[in-house]
């Protein structure tokens, strides 16, 4: 069985887009208007010889009324299979009490949680995710999901841990 790495965040953080980059297809639905994803969504990722599984999910909100219950249903099975999470969140929003109320459900988990800052084409790394280290879940990887920036250098941090 391969591994499993689950991709979570706000709504419209760029989550559907990750995954479509990282396994190289157009199978998630992205959009602007948040809470496209409803069911959860498996794609394979290889890494030279390495291969694991990626799901997408609908992603978590606030208090989960901000987006589709079912939504957050998936997201709550997709985390109890995971070996890894990436906790994606928008580098061009900042740092919101979203982002902080999902890091909260995020803490108790067993398996490492890999906080990954979105959307920072054009920034450089460090500054992009400087207000991220807030999260507590040590330092961020800066990523740019629609342009492909630095996609490779965690696909070889998450294998390398998995
Ligand atoms: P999800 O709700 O978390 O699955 O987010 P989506 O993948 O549907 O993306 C939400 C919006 O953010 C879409 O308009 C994407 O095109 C946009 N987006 C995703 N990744 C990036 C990125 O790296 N940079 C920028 N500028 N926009 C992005
Ligand atoms: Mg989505």
């Amino acid at each position: 069985d391969l591994p499993v790495v689950v991709l979570v965040g706000r709504p419209n953080v760029g989550k559907s887009t990750l995954f479509n980059r990282l396994t190289d297809t157009r199978d998630a639905l992205v959009a602007d208007r948040p809470g496209v994803t409803r069911d959860r969504q498996y794609g394979v990722v290889r890494a030279g010889e390495r291969r694991f599984l990626v799901v997408d999910t609908g992603g978590l909100g606030v208090d989960d009324a901000e987006i589709d219950a079912l939504a957050a249903a998936q997201t709550d099975i997709a985390l109890a299979e995971a070996h890894a999470v990436v906790f994606l969140v928008d580098g061009r929003d900042g740092l919101l009490p979203g982002d902080l109320a999902i890091a909260d459900r995020l803490r108790h988990l067993t398996v490492p949680v890999y906080p990954v800052v979105n959307k920072t084409e054009g920034r450089i790394a460090e500054e992009a995710v400087a207000e991220f280290h807030a999260l507590g879940m040590g330092a961020p990887d800066a990523i740019s999901a629609s342009h492909g920036g630095r996609i490779e250098a965690l696909i070889q941090r998450l294998v390398a841990d998995l």
